[in-house]
Protein backbone atom coordinates (compact mmCIF):
# COMPACT_ATOMS: atom_id res chain seq x y z
CA UNK A 1 0.00 0.00 0.00
CA UNK A 2 0.99 3.54 -0.70
CA UNK A 3 1.98 6.09 1.76
CA UNK A 4 2.25 9.51 1.18
CA UNK A 5 2.74 12.32 2.90
CA UNK A 6 0.25 15.25 3.10
CA UNK A 7 1.32 18.52 3.19
CA UNK A 8 -1.74 19.54 5.72
CA UNK A 9 -1.47 17.16 7.95
CA UNK A 10 2.50 17.46 8.19
CA UNK A 11 2.68 13.46 7.93
CA UNK A 12 2.87 10.54 6.04
CA UNK A 13 -0.95 8.45 5.48
CA UNK A 14 -2.32 5.70 4.15
CA UNK A 15 -3.57 6.48 0.48
CA UNK A 16 -6.66 5.28 0.06
CA UNK A 17 -8.60 6.81 -2.42
CA UNK A 18 -12.49 7.83 -1.93
CA UNK A 19 -14.03 6.01 -4.74
CA UNK A 20 -12.83 3.19 -7.30
CA UNK A 21 -11.33 5.90 -9.38
CA UNK A 22 -8.81 8.14 -7.37
CA UNK A 23 -8.59 11.51 -9.05
CA UNK A 24 -5.55 14.00 -8.70
CA UNK A 25 -5.30 17.39 -9.77
CA UNK A 26 -1.78 19.40 -10.33
CA UNK A 27 -1.13 22.61 -11.46
CA UNK A 28 0.24 22.79 -14.58
CA UNK A 29 2.37 25.21 -16.63
CA UNK A 30 1.98 29.20 -17.81
CA UNK A 31 3.25 28.99 -20.91
CA UNK A 32 5.49 32.56 -21.68
CA UNK A 33 8.79 30.25 -21.62
CA UNK A 34 10.41 26.88 -22.35
CA UNK A 35 9.97 23.89 -20.45
CA UNK A 36 12.37 23.62 -17.43
CA UNK A 37 14.05 21.09 -15.71
CA UNK A 38 12.18 22.34 -12.29
CA UNK A 39 8.84 21.87 -14.61
CA UNK A 40 9.94 18.14 -15.85
CA UNK A 41 11.03 17.28 -12.24
CA UNK A 42 7.35 18.30 -10.40
CA UNK A 43 5.65 16.61 -13.46
CA UNK A 44 6.95 13.35 -13.23
CA UNK A 45 6.90 13.06 -9.90
CA UNK A 46 3.01 13.07 -10.64
CA UNK A 47 4.04 11.21 -13.63
CA UNK A 48 5.54 8.40 -11.36
CA UNK A 49 2.73 8.39 -8.64
CA UNK A 50 -0.08 7.77 -11.49
CA UNK A 51 2.10 5.43 -12.95
CA UNK A 52 2.47 3.16 -10.09
CA UNK A 53 -1.26 2.87 -8.65
CA UNK A 54 -2.28 2.10 -12.55
CA UNK A 55 0.47 -0.41 -12.72
CA UNK A 56 -1.54 -2.27 -9.73
CA UNK A 57 -4.67 -1.87 -11.40
CA UNK A 58 -5.82 1.15 -9.70
CA UNK A 59 -7.90 3.77 -11.96
CA UNK A 60 -6.37 7.22 -12.41
CA UNK A 61 -8.13 10.22 -13.32
CA UNK A 62 -5.62 12.65 -13.65
CA UNK A 63 -6.17 16.23 -14.62
CA UNK A 64 -3.90 19.28 -14.78
CA UNK A 65 -4.40 23.29 -15.74
CA UNK A 66 -2.76 25.20 -18.59
CA UNK A 67 -3.35 28.58 -17.34
CA UNK A 68 -3.26 30.70 -21.34
CA UNK A 69 -4.47 33.90 -19.62
CA UNK A 70 -2.08 35.42 -16.76
CA UNK A 71 -0.14 39.01 -16.41
CA UNK A 72 3.07 37.10 -16.78
CA UNK A 73 1.76 36.13 -20.71
CA UNK A 74 0.53 39.12 -21.44
CA UNK A 75 3.39 41.17 -20.48
CA UNK A 76 5.83 38.34 -22.41
CA UNK A 77 3.45 38.83 -25.44
CA UNK A 78 3.65 42.75 -25.26
CA UNK A 79 7.34 42.89 -24.66
CA UNK A 80 7.99 40.38 -27.59
CA UNK A 81 5.33 42.38 -29.90
CA UNK A 82 2.84 38.83 -30.53
CA UNK A 83 -0.39 38.07 -29.49
CA UNK A 84 -0.68 36.66 -25.86
CA UNK A 85 -3.05 34.19 -27.40
CA UNK A 86 -0.05 32.63 -30.11
CA UNK A 87 2.27 32.73 -27.33
CA UNK A 88 0.50 30.63 -25.57
CA UNK A 89 -0.68 28.10 -27.55
CA UNK A 90 2.83 27.93 -29.01
CA UNK A 91 4.77 27.78 -25.71
CA UNK A 92 1.95 25.02 -24.77
CA UNK A 93 3.02 22.80 -27.96
CA UNK A 94 6.64 22.81 -26.91
CA UNK A 95 5.65 21.82 -23.06
CA UNK A 96 3.58 18.99 -24.10
CA UNK A 97 6.63 17.81 -26.72
CA UNK A 98 9.29 18.10 -24.29
CA UNK A 99 7.21 16.05 -21.72
CA UNK A 100 6.09 13.83 -24.29
CA UNK A 101 9.54 12.89 -25.14
CA UNK A 102 9.87 12.68 -21.34
CA UNK A 103 7.57 9.49 -21.98
CA UNK A 104 5.11 11.57 -19.71
CA UNK A 105 1.40 9.87 -18.55
CA UNK A 106 -0.73 12.75 -19.93
CA UNK A 107 -3.27 13.84 -18.15
CA UNK A 108 -6.32 12.58 -19.02
CA UNK A 109 -7.90 16.31 -19.20
CA UNK A 110 -5.85 19.72 -19.43
CA UNK A 111 -8.12 22.55 -18.89
CA UNK A 112 -7.40 25.54 -20.69
CA UNK A 113 -8.16 28.75 -18.40
CA UNK A 114 -9.40 30.64 -21.19
CA UNK A 115 -12.20 28.12 -22.00
CA UNK A 116 -13.50 27.99 -18.54
CA UNK A 117 -14.52 31.29 -17.88
CA UNK A 118 -18.51 30.78 -17.36
CA UNK A 119 -17.56 28.11 -14.49
CA UNK A 120 -14.98 30.25 -13.15
CA UNK A 121 -18.14 33.02 -13.19
CA UNK A 122 -20.45 30.46 -11.79
CA UNK A 123 -17.73 29.75 -8.84
CA UNK A 124 -17.76 33.55 -7.83
CA UNK A 125 -21.46 34.15 -7.93
CA UNK A 126 -21.83 30.70 -6.04
CA UNK A 127 -19.04 32.43 -3.15
CA UNK A 128 -20.49 35.56 -3.04
CA UNK A 129 -24.39 34.23 -2.71
CA UNK A 130 -22.53 32.23 0.24
CA UNK A 131 -21.63 35.28 2.22
CA UNK A 132 -17.86 34.64 0.95
CA UNK A 133 -17.20 37.47 -1.28
CA UNK A 134 -17.30 41.18 -1.54
CA UNK A 135 -17.11 43.66 -4.55
CA UNK A 136 -15.19 46.48 -4.55
CA UNK A 137 -14.45 49.34 -7.71
CA UNK A 138 -11.65 47.00 -8.34
CA UNK A 139 -13.53 43.74 -8.86
CA UNK A 140 -14.83 41.08 -6.62
CA UNK A 141 -12.61 39.56 -3.27
CA UNK A 142 -12.95 36.77 -1.12
CA UNK A 143 -13.35 37.49 2.41
CA UNK A 144 -10.86 35.11 3.89
CA UNK A 145 -12.61 36.61 7.88
CA UNK A 146 -15.83 33.91 6.42
CA UNK A 147 -13.22 31.07 6.30
CA UNK A 148 -11.71 30.55 9.89
CA UNK A 149 -9.32 27.38 8.12
CA UNK A 150 -7.81 29.86 5.88
CA UNK A 151 -3.70 29.70 6.79
CA UNK A 152 -4.39 25.56 7.76
CA UNK A 153 -2.30 24.58 4.76
CA UNK A 154 0.61 26.49 4.69
CA UNK A 155 0.47 27.76 8.66
CA UNK A 156 2.05 30.83 8.12
CA UNK A 157 1.33 33.75 10.32
CA UNK A 158 -0.61 36.54 8.79
CA UNK A 159 2.45 38.72 8.99
CA UNK A 160 4.13 36.31 6.91
CA UNK A 161 1.58 36.15 4.06
CA UNK A 162 1.95 40.06 3.27
CA UNK A 163 5.06 39.62 3.04
CA UNK A 164 5.09 36.19 0.52
CA UNK A 165 1.93 39.24 -1.56
CA UNK A 166 4.09 41.99 -0.91
CA UNK A 167 7.00 39.92 -3.43
CA UNK A 168 4.00 38.37 -6.22
CA UNK A 169 3.85 39.77 -9.53
CA UNK A 170 -0.37 40.38 -9.53
CA UNK A 171 -0.96 41.55 -6.09
CA UNK A 172 0.08 44.89 -6.81
CA UNK A 173 -2.96 45.16 -9.29
CA UNK A 174 -5.58 44.57 -6.58
CA UNK A 175 -7.78 46.92 -4.64
CA UNK A 176 -5.84 48.72 -1.84
CA UNK A 177 -9.41 49.63 -0.06
CA UNK A 178 -10.27 45.37 0.41
CA UNK A 179 -11.28 44.65 3.50
CA UNK A 180 -8.21 42.43 4.33
CA UNK A 181 -4.74 42.80 2.64
CA UNK A 182 -4.78 38.92 2.82
CA UNK A 183 -8.49 39.12 1.16
CA UNK A 184 -7.91 37.88 -2.45
CA UNK A 185 -9.52 38.76 -6.15
CA UNK A 186 -11.71 36.07 -7.68
CA UNK A 187 -12.37 38.75 -10.26
CA UNK A 188 -10.47 41.60 -11.63
CA UNK A 189 -12.09 45.13 -13.08
CA UNK A 190 -9.76 45.55 -16.22
CA UNK A 191 -10.18 47.58 -19.12
CA UNK A 192 -6.88 46.84 -20.68
CA UNK A 193 -5.57 43.64 -22.35
CA UNK A 194 -8.44 40.23 -22.98
CA UNK A 195 -11.49 40.84 -20.72
CA UNK A 196 -14.14 38.62 -20.25
CA UNK A 197 -18.05 40.33 -19.32
CA UNK A 198 -19.27 38.88 -15.77
CA UNK A 199 -21.67 40.03 -13.03
CA UNK A 200 -18.91 41.88 -11.56
CA UNK A 201 -18.07 43.85 -14.15
CA UNK A 202 -15.55 42.96 -17.42
CA UNK A 203 -12.20 41.99 -16.59
CA UNK A 204 -10.13 38.97 -15.60
CA UNK A 205 -10.46 36.12 -13.60
CA UNK A 206 -8.34 36.14 -10.28
CA UNK A 207 -4.82 33.24 -10.80
CA UNK A 208 -6.58 31.38 -7.70
CA UNK A 209 -10.13 30.95 -9.16
CA UNK A 210 -9.35 28.87 -12.25
CA UNK A 211 -7.70 25.75 -10.39
CA UNK A 212 -11.06 25.47 -7.88
CA UNK A 213 -13.41 25.77 -10.84
CA UNK A 214 -11.72 23.19 -13.10
CA UNK A 215 -10.82 20.82 -10.29
CA UNK A 216 -14.70 20.88 -9.51
CA UNK A 217 -15.68 20.25 -13.50
CA UNK A 218 -12.83 17.98 -14.57
CA UNK A 219 -12.48 15.49 -11.06
CA UNK A 220 -15.75 16.77 -9.14
CA UNK A 221 -15.57 17.78 -5.24
CA UNK A 222 -13.81 16.76 -3.40
CA UNK A 223 -10.42 14.86 -5.02
CA UNK A 224 -8.32 12.55 -3.45
CA UNK A 225 -4.89 14.16 -4.65
CA UNK A 226 -3.75 17.82 -4.92
CA UNK A 227 0.03 18.79 -6.41
CA UNK A 228 1.96 21.72 -7.71
CA UNK A 229 5.39 23.03 -7.04
CA UNK A 230 6.00 23.83 -2.99
CA UNK A 231 5.99 27.74 -3.71
CA UNK A 232 2.29 27.57 -4.79
CA UNK A 233 1.26 26.30 -1.04
CA UNK A 234 0.55 29.93 -0.12
CA UNK A 235 -0.82 32.04 -1.71
CA UNK A 236 -2.33 29.88 -4.60
CA UNK A 237 -3.31 26.26 -2.85
CA UNK A 238 -4.28 28.30 0.47
CA UNK A 239 -6.53 30.24 -1.88
CA UNK A 240 -8.09 27.43 -3.60
CA UNK A 241 -8.77 25.28 -0.88
CA UNK A 242 -10.62 28.69 0.89
CA UNK A 243 -13.00 29.23 -1.95
CA UNK A 244 -13.32 25.45 -2.71
CA UNK A 245 -14.42 24.37 0.50
CA UNK A 246 -16.32 27.66 0.87
CA UNK A 247 -18.56 27.04 -2.04
CA UNK A 248 -19.26 23.64 -1.11
CA UNK A 249 -20.65 24.19 2.60
CA UNK A 250 -17.49 24.18 4.04
CA UNK A 251 -17.74 20.71 5.98
CA UNK A 252 -15.68 18.75 3.55
CA UNK A 253 -12.09 19.21 3.26
CA UNK A 254 -11.03 19.93 -0.67
CA UNK A 255 -7.88 17.28 -0.93
CA UNK A 256 -6.95 13.97 1.02
CA UNK A 257 -3.22 14.49 0.44
CA UNK A 258 -1.67 17.40 -0.48
CA UNK A 259 1.51 16.61 -2.65
CA UNK A 260 4.34 19.33 -3.46
CA UNK A 261 7.20 19.18 -5.34
CA UNK A 262 10.44 21.19 -4.00
CA UNK A 263 11.76 23.56 -6.10
CA UNK A 264 14.77 22.34 -9.07
CA UNK A 265 18.02 24.96 -7.88
CA UNK A 266 20.88 26.03 -10.20
CA UNK A 267 23.80 28.14 -8.25
CA UNK A 268 22.06 27.91 -5.17
CA UNK A 269 18.58 29.84 -6.77
CA UNK A 270 15.41 28.54 -7.69
CA UNK A 271 15.51 27.32 -11.11
CA UNK A 272 12.61 29.79 -12.50
CA UNK A 273 11.23 31.68 -15.59
CA UNK A 274 10.56 34.83 -13.68
CA UNK A 275 14.12 35.21 -12.54
CA UNK A 276 15.64 33.42 -16.08
CA UNK A 277 17.22 30.96 -13.92
CA UNK A 278 17.15 27.70 -16.34
CA UNK A 279 18.45 24.84 -17.63
CA UNK A 280 15.45 23.78 -20.63
CA UNK A 281 14.97 20.07 -21.15
CA UNK A 282 14.97 20.48 -24.74
CA UNK A 283 18.59 21.30 -24.37
CA UNK A 284 19.39 19.01 -21.82
CA UNK A 285 17.69 16.16 -24.55
CA UNK A 286 20.27 16.93 -27.10
CA UNK A 287 22.80 14.84 -25.23
CA UNK A 288 20.94 13.05 -22.51
CA UNK A 289 18.59 10.12 -23.18
CA UNK A 290 15.09 10.51 -22.13
CA UNK A 291 15.49 7.78 -19.64
CA UNK A 292 18.92 8.72 -18.46
CA UNK A 293 16.87 12.61 -17.67
CA UNK A 294 14.23 10.95 -16.03
CA UNK A 295 16.38 8.84 -13.73
CA UNK A 296 18.16 12.24 -13.40
CA UNK A 297 15.72 13.88 -11.70
CA UNK A 298 13.94 11.04 -9.77
CA UNK A 299 17.42 10.77 -7.78
CA UNK A 300 16.47 13.40 -4.80
CA UNK A 301 13.53 12.63 -3.18
CA UNK A 302 10.69 14.98 -4.44
CA UNK A 303 10.41 16.86 -1.09
CA UNK A 304 13.83 17.75 -1.03
CA UNK A 305 15.51 20.78 -3.17
CA UNK A 306 17.46 19.49 -6.21
CA UNK A 307 20.51 21.09 -6.78
CA UNK A 308 21.31 20.62 -10.67
CA UNK A 309 24.56 19.13 -10.94
CA UNK A 310 25.99 18.44 -14.64
CA UNK A 311 28.36 15.79 -13.75
CA UNK A 312 25.66 13.96 -11.51
CA UNK A 313 23.76 13.92 -14.93
CA UNK A 314 26.45 12.64 -16.62
CA UNK A 315 26.65 9.77 -14.02
CA UNK A 316 23.00 9.53 -14.73
CA UNK A 317 23.28 8.73 -18.15
CA UNK A 318 25.67 5.94 -17.54
CA UNK A 319 23.71 4.66 -14.97
CA UNK A 320 20.82 4.25 -17.34
CA UNK A 321 23.12 2.70 -19.95
CA UNK A 322 24.33 -0.31 -17.03
CA UNK A 323 20.22 -0.59 -16.75
CA UNK A 324 19.36 -1.20 -20.35
CA UNK A 325 22.38 -3.66 -20.37
CA UNK A 326 21.34 -5.54 -17.27
CA UNK A 327 17.35 -5.60 -17.38
CA UNK A 328 17.02 -4.05 -21.14
CA UNK A 329 16.33 -7.15 -23.52
CA UNK A 330 13.39 -9.34 -22.82
CA UNK A 331 9.68 -9.70 -21.65
CA UNK A 332 7.55 -7.80 -19.14
CA UNK A 333 6.32 -9.88 -16.90
CA UNK A 334 3.76 -9.19 -14.53
CA UNK A 335 4.68 -7.75 -10.97
CA UNK A 336 5.78 -10.66 -8.80
CA UNK A 337 6.08 -10.79 -5.07
CA UNK A 338 9.43 -11.65 -4.56
CA UNK A 339 11.69 -9.90 -2.36
CA UNK A 340 13.42 -8.08 -4.77
CA UNK A 341 10.40 -6.86 -6.53
CA UNK A 342 9.25 -5.90 -3.10
CA UNK A 343 11.92 -3.82 -2.23
CA UNK A 344 11.70 -1.75 -5.35
CA UNK A 345 8.28 -1.10 -4.40
CA UNK A 346 8.60 -0.81 -0.84
CA UNK A 347 10.84 1.95 -1.50
CA UNK A 348 7.77 3.52 -4.06
CA UNK A 349 5.28 2.93 -1.63
CA UNK A 350 7.28 4.98 1.18
CA UNK A 351 6.02 7.95 0.14
CA UNK A 352 7.99 7.76 -3.17
CA UNK A 353 11.28 7.31 -2.54
CA UNK A 354 11.91 6.77 -6.37
CA UNK A 355 15.82 7.38 -5.68
CA UNK A 356 15.77 4.59 -3.30
CA UNK A 357 13.57 2.81 -5.36
CA UNK A 358 16.29 3.44 -8.58
CA UNK A 359 19.04 2.22 -6.21
CA UNK A 360 17.47 -1.18 -4.64
CA UNK A 361 16.98 -1.82 -9.07
CA UNK A 362 20.81 -1.62 -9.98
CA UNK A 363 21.88 -3.73 -6.70
CA UNK A 364 19.11 -6.48 -7.53
CA UNK A 365 19.52 -6.13 -11.58
CA UNK A 366 23.35 -7.63 -10.94
CA UNK A 367 22.39 -10.28 -9.13
CA UNK A 368 21.58 -13.81 -11.08
CA UNK A 369 17.94 -13.93 -10.67
CA UNK A 370 15.12 -15.71 -11.69
CA UNK A 371 13.70 -15.09 -14.60
CA UNK A 372 10.59 -14.01 -13.71
CA UNK A 373 12.17 -11.66 -11.25
CA UNK A 374 13.95 -9.90 -13.67
CA UNK A 375 10.90 -9.69 -15.72
CA UNK A 376 9.30 -8.41 -13.00
CA UNK A 377 11.52 -5.88 -12.12
CA UNK A 378 12.05 -4.96 -16.06
CA UNK A 379 8.06 -4.05 -15.55
CA UNK A 380 8.99 -1.08 -12.95
CA UNK A 381 11.93 -0.12 -14.47
CA UNK A 382 9.91 1.07 -17.75
CA UNK A 383 6.34 0.80 -16.87
CA UNK A 384 6.44 3.10 -13.47
CA UNK A 385 9.94 4.61 -13.70
CA UNK A 386 10.14 5.09 -16.69
CA UNK A 387 13.94 4.55 -16.89
CA UNK A 388 14.26 1.60 -19.28
ZN1 LIG B 1 -3.48 25.85 -9.54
Amino acid sequence: MLWLYDTRRRGTFAFQPRTRTATMYVCGVTPYDTTHLGHARTFLVFDVLTRLLETRGQRVRYAQNVTDIDESILQRAARDKVSWRALGRREERAFLEDMRRLGWRKPDALPHATREIPAMIKLADRLKLRGHAYELPGGLYFDVSTFPRFGRLSRLSPQKMRRILGAQDDARLDDPSRRSPLDFALWRRVIEGPTWPSHFGRGRPGWHLECSAMSDRHLGFPIDIHGGGSDLVYPHHECETAQSEAAHGMRTRFVGHWVHVAPMRLGGAKMSKSDGNMVFVRDTLKNTSPQALRLYLLDVHYRRAFDHDEERLARASKRAEALAKSLGRGRLGPVENDASTQDVLGALDDDLHAERAIRALERHARRDLAPDTVASLRTIARKVLGIL
